[in-house]
């Protein structure tokens, strides 16, 4: 049975990924420091032998006696309000904590994977994005707190690679979606389906021309488990090729909730990227992968969740 970590097992990504992993045969150690991490979405875990949660902030050092054989490094505030709100924590996790992660695997010769982000591609100046575009990113404005720390993080994981012969994977993610997602954490698509079950207006932010390409969660976890299994190293970028508009996405959650709700605009975010699309190649051709779910499916599974487990709001 592999024993495997997963930092950031308690938020969206990181709790589907121990699902996975478990389902898969895995013993798994779950880290969190639980600052955007929710035990909740980790409940349905307890009382099973094979899965471990160890609250711990990975920038500090990280102890764990015997064999591990992968880690995930999964940590990270991943919204764009949640990395607004904690810059520093941001900066520290994607550089102190990728160092300690990969400290870890050097010690255990386990096999690690870094959750990048086609974030590191910027406001990309080339479209759609392929793993060999180096980006077009703005150090000093508000996203470079997350940005420059998931390029830190890929040229570190790259070190270790080089330097100190650990196997290791880089997956590019890309706007991803699914239950577990926070109501309210800024994302698009919980805060669209949000607002259209409570018969509010949808905040598009903009003109809403600008395009994103929303994967769901199942199909990421099966790329970036494909990924972790290959002899590959990536970086891979795991995301749905489909791609839309802003405003055609509102426009959709308003039709898929048969809401009454408007569009209204906001202003846009500073450095919003104006299109995102992966390029899967890569993984179609060296993983064997590809995303099987439409939008419009995944998306009904998004809007039972939040109707059966509220917004956490009264
Ligand atoms: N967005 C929006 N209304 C919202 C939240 C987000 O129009 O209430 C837009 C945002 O400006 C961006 C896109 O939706 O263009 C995706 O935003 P998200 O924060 O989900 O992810 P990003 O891809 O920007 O990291």
């Amino acid at each position: 049975m592999p024993r495997t970590v997963v930092t950031g097992g308690a938020g969206f990504l990181g709790s589907h990924l121990c699902d996975k992993l478990l389902a898969e045969g895995h013993s798994v150690i779950c880290m969190d420091n639980l600052i955007t991490g929710n035990v909740a979405n980790i409940e349905h875990l307890s009382g099973n032998d094979s899965f471990k949660f160890i609250k711990q902030d990975v920038t500090e050092y990280l102890y764990l006696p015997g064999d591990i054989d992968f880690i995930f490094h999964f940590a990270s505030p991943a919204s764009p309000i949640d990395y607004l709100e904690l810059p520093i924590q941001t900066l520290k996790v994607g550089a102190l904590g990728t160092h300690k992660a990969l400290g870890l695997a050097r010690e255990k010769k386990a096999i690690f994977l870094l959750a990048s982000t086609s974030e590191v591609y910027g406001d990309p100046l080339v479209h759609p994005q392929q793993e060999s575009y180096w980006g077009n990113v703005n150090p000093v404005g508000p996203r470079g707190v997350y940005d420059e720390a998931k390029r830190f993080a890929e040229a570190m994981t790259m070190a270790y690679h080089t330097y100190h012969d650990v196997d290791t994977k880089i997956v590019r993610i890309f706007n991803t979606y699914g239950p577990r997602m926070r109501a309210y954490d800024g994302r698009v698509v919980p805060a669209f389906v949000n607002q259209a079950l409570r018969g509010e207006p949808l905040t598009v932010f903009g003109d809403g021309s600008q395009t994103r390409s929303f994967c769901y969660v199942s199909d990421l976890i099966a790329g970036i488990y494909a990924l972790a299994t290959s002899g590959e190293t990536g970086p891979v970028n795991i995301g749905n090729p489909r791609e839309m508009t802003v405003v055609d996405f509102a426009r959709k959650i308003i039709e898929l909730t048969e809401s009454d709700s408007e569009i209204v605009h906001k202003s846009l975010p500073v450095d919003d990227p104006k299109v995102r699309q992966p390029d899967i190649t890569m993984a179609r051709e060296k993983l064997g992968w590809e995303p099987k779910v439409p939008v419009e499916e995944g998306l009904m599974q998004v809007i039972e969740y939040f109707k059966t487990h509220g917004d956490g709001r009264s």
